[in-house]
């Protein structure tokens, strides 16, 4: 294909990746963003997936079989801890407005500018030949297709160098993606959708070229693995050849852990650019499978491959390309081109940012700040400083990896660079994970760490590589150094039988982990070591109250917090910040003295424009802080944990009180009621009690005025004085009864009853009555009914009650009354039925009700004091029973008491 082509294809590609990032920003504007969808999240995260997996997976299955799989098994398996360790590191950052792994380690272990320094000079080591890499990878991969079309003269269309131009070509893309706004804590979302883009194109081509080599070149999956059967070389790609190769597979699932979490560019998409936790969640599963999915082909095309093209005429990291170029597949050649282009150019985007915004925030930045001249200088525009300072190290970092290209890397396998790269960012874990989860990890500890296990990196893996390139004498990777044999970088301390990486990778983090854990256990704190350790440990339960306030004492003037701020973010928006923020809080805007809320708040926010340290220097540059103890710390967090609990409780509370209250007026309701009732009820007893005495006294006066009564008037006089005194004598009893029940103070003096004797008794003595009005009277006893504890007076009172009534409502002579017991399940049900008039349903429940009487005047009612029922339910209630009415007016009421006797 001519390369003129080429170029313009690749061109076109990087200006519709453009095309896409400046849409998503666009939406984001106009309210829609883009990256609030987890579907974005998980695809940004195959930026993991570079050119080294595009074409060098192949490649590693050829000469390593199935080892190539540990990369992606790794963070497999890690999947499901991310839950655990990314989430909290996202939250962290969120809080702390943490923009990079640097930040995150120096803010964990006091802000302190050292580590930010040495974690980002790690990076840049580390990952610079990882970037290399990929410019070897895209200028490679161009030559195969250009040469394949006969086009001879590619080497000498770029003057010599191809490398050199992408180089500049993405230095300047980079530049316009990665510098639009300097707030790192204001997302990327363009990038971010870009890259998503990319993950979708590169995923595509590697499909396609898998597909077409597996079904239409060969014959299937079968197919490919029987032929390759029989040949035995072929054998390596599908097994274990040993057990040092098993050994190896899990220090580098082990690696790829660690990687897909602290490489720079996964740190970037995973964390910084995150919007939501929750899509973490839908990442747990969807990133694995894009995992599985780029891989299912490799395999098949490692073989395919070999079995193309023998006697080794073909580098197997080209296989890739290769294969659709044999069979003179153009289009499928371009579109192959095209996958690994992207997933070499998402790589190169994603990682300069992030180590761009490292090198200013971490290595420039904090100079500048520290030099009062180049303050002044710049005053009131270091935004614009902030912003030159890292579209100038994109530049620089894409033109060391380029001439690291030209020196060291040309003489490598995309791979093996990969892990070395992996193992440099490895050595995060202890001060990462350590810090997240451990109070007592300390500065000391950290920085001794990471700088052991990064000499022990760079001894075992990386000066071996540039000896190859001549830098160093080969004598060293032969007798040691200074020819002290336990020193050899391939077999430390007489360490033998690992690969390499495994080798390195186990030397260099136990060095590092045996130094964080001694020195943090063994070096004291300061006092904002030991804060920023509390908050980040604790992140889950401070998170909410830490984020307005700051632990910070000391004197600042607003003044000059307003001017600190004005130097990134304008006159404009600082005061409005400033503004929103005091309001928020209740400060005095008027005061010349800054809140210590507010010094915090501001040092977060430029904390986000030129990360921890940097801030910490401005702030302290415009400030006098004073100590804070440990102790002051931890009365600070506890008090607004305790102000938060309070408040909860608080809350609580009042719903506590909101419940009594309507209680309250439920009761309220209840005792009005009820003294409405006892003035009724009073009025009524005196009504009844008014009647019969004004009878007795009416009667007494004539038998008092007439001495020469009639002796049969007379005894009849006297004789309804005594009944009408017997009525009054009842009602009385019965109102101090009811009293007595209300009031709680009527108890029970149990025996063994037997019901029927009960009710058989209550009939002999109201027998008189039944016979003067001609009642037909049945009593249906049920034998099987038990004799059980209860008050035999009171049940008595009760049935004289019901019988009685029953007798009273019953017109003569047609009266039919039916008593009957039942014994059901553990309970008796007594029963009296009548066919008298009956009680209308309004009034069924009401009958019970003490002051039912008084309630409803208009009932006419035959004589009684209408508490014969209320005394009875409450009998009933203390035996633990129920009472009841059926009834319908005109064809007689059926009253039944329940008792359970068990
Ligand atoms: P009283 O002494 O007035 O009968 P109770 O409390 O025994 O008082 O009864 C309350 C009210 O219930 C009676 O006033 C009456 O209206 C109604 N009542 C009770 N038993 C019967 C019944 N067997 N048939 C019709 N109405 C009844």
């Amino acid at each position: 294909m001519n390369s003129v082509v080429l170029i313009m294809v690749s061109l076109l590609y990087l200006a519709f990746l453009f095309g896409v990032a400046y849409w998503a920003e666009k939406q984001s504007e106009k309210g829609k963003s883009l990256v609030t969808n987890p579907y974005i999240y998980a695809l940004s995260l195959a930026v993991y997936c570079t050119a080294w997996t595009f074409f060098g997976s192949v490649g590693r299955a050829v000469t390593n079989g199935i080892e190539f799989l540990a990369v992606f098994v790794g963070p497999t398996i890690m999947m499901p801890l991310w839950w655990l360790v990314l989430r909290k590191i996202i939250r962290i950052c969120k809080v702390q407005r943490i923009t990079s792994i640097a930040d995150f380690i120096s803010s964990r272990y006091g802000k302190n500018a050292t580590l930010g320094v040495l974690v980002t000079l790690i990076c840049i080591l580390g990952v610079l030949p990882y970037i290399a890499i990929q410019l070897k990878a895209i200028s490679s991969s161009f030559l195969i297709v250009a040469h394949s079309s006969g086009d001879q003269n590619a080497d000498n269309l770029f003057w010599g160098d191809l490398a050199f131009y992408i180089a500049v070509v993405l230095s300047v893309f980079t530049i316009i993606f990665g510098t639009r706004k300097i707030d790192s804590t204001e997302r990327h979302e363009g990038m971010v959708t870009a890259i998503a883009a990319e993950s979708i194109v590169k995923l595509a081509a590697f499909l396609a070229t898998g597909i077409f080599v597996t079904y239409i070149v060969f014959d299937g999956f079968g197919d490919i693995f029987q032929r390759a059967s029989l040949v035995p070389e072929l054998r390596k790609t599908f097994v274990f050849n040993n057990d040092s190769d098993a050994s190896g597979w899990v220090w580098h699932i082990f690696l790829s852990m660690t990687a897909i979490m602290f490489l720079p560019r996964q740190f970037q998409v995973a964390v910084v650019e995150n919007v939501n936790e929750k899509h973490l969640n839908k990442a747990m599963w969807l990133f694995p499978l894009y995992l599985l999915l780029i891989n299912i082909f490799v395999i098949p095309t490692a073989l395919g491959g070999e079995l193309l093209f023998t006697n080794n005429t073909v580098n197997p990291d080209n296989y890739v390309l290769a294969i659709p170029l044999k069979f003179n597949q153009k289009i499928l050649t371009l579109f192959t081109y095209i996958g690994g282009f992207s997933a070499a150019t998402s790589m190169i985007i994603v990682e300069t940012i992030a180590l761009s915004v490292m090198v200013s925030n971490n290595l420039v930045m904090p100079v500048v700040l520290k030099n009062k001249k180049i303050q002044d200088h710049f005053q009131g525009n270091l935004s614009g400083l902030v912003n030159n300072i890292r579209r100038t190290s994109i530049a620089l970092i894409l033109l060391l990896a380029y001439l690291y290209y030209k020196t060291i890397a040309e003489h490598y396998s995309l791979v093996s660079i990969g892990m070395v790269s992996f193992t440099a960012v490895a050595q995060f874990t202890p001060a990462i994970i350590g810090g997240i989860f451990w109070k007592t990890g300390n500065r000391k500890g950290a920085l001794i760490g990471l700088i052991a296990g990064s000499i022990v990196w760079f001894y075992t893996l990386v000066l071996p590589s540039i000896v190859g390139a001549g830098f160093f004498p080969q004598s060293i990777i032969d007798h040691g150094l200074f020819g002290m044999e336990f020193l050899k970088p391939f077999s430390l301390f007489g360490l033998q039988g690992m690969d390499n990486i495994s080798h390195g990778l186990f030397w260099s983090l136990l060095i590092n982990v045996g130094c964080y854990l001694y020195f943090s256990m063994n070096s004291p704190v300061s006092s904002i070591e030991h804060n920023q350790a509390v908050i980040f440990v604790d992140i889950f339960q401070y998170s909410e109250q830490l984020e307005p306030s700051a632990i910070w004492r000391g004197t600042a003037y607003v003044r000059d917090i307003k001017i600190l701020l004005s130097n990134f973010f304008g006159e404009k928006r600082s005061e409005k910040v400033l503004r929103l923020f005091a309001q928020k809080h209740g400060l005095n805007t008027k005061s010349d003295r800054a809140d210590p809320k507010l010094v915090g708040y501001v040092e977060k926010l430029l904390a986000g424009v030129v990360g921890t340290a940097s801030a910490r220097i401005m702030i302290s540059s415009v400030s006098k802080e004073e100590k804070i103890s440990t102790e002051e710390v931890i009365s600070i967090l506890k008090s607004s944990q305790e102000l938060l609990s309070a408040n909860k409780s608080l809350r609580k509370k009042s719903v506590e009180l909101e419940k009594a209250t309507s209680e309250l007026k439920d009761a309220n309701e209840i005792l009005k009621r009820t003294d409405k009732l006892k003035d009724d009820f009073l009025s009524t007893v005196a009504h009844e009690i008014r009647t019969p005495l004004t009878s007795i006294r009416a009667l007494s006066e004539i038998v008092y005025d007439n001495p020469d009564m009639e002796p049969e008037e007379r005894e009849h006089f006297l004789g309804t004085v005594v009944k009408e005194s017997d009525r009054l004598g009842r009602l009385i009893n019965q109102v101090l009864d009811l009293e007595k029940y209300e009031s709680g103070k009527q108890k029970l003096d149990k025996e063994e009853v037997d019901i029927q004797d009960i009710i058989k008794d209550v009939i002999d003595t109201l027998h008189q009555q039944v016979k003067e009005k001609s009642i037909k009277l049945v009593f249906i006893p049920d034998r099987f009914a038990p004799r059980f504890e209860a008050d035999r007076d009171k049940l008595m009172q009760v049935v004289v009650n019901l019988l009685s009534n029953a007798i009273k409502y019953c017109e003569p002579q047609k009266g039919e009354i039916i008593i009957a017991t039942h014994y059901v399940e553990g309970c008796i049900y007594t029963s009296v039925q009548d066919n008298g008039s009956g009680i209308d349903k309004r009034f069924q429940r009401l009958i019970f009700d003490k002051f039912f009487q008084a309630e409803d005047q208009t009932i006419k009612k035959p004589k009684g004091s209408g508490l014969g029922l209320a005394i009875s339910k409450k009998i009933i209630e203390l035996h633990n029973g129920q009472i009841w009415v059926e009834s319908e007016v005109g064809s007689g009421s059926k009253f039944t008491f329940m008792i359970s006797v068990v």
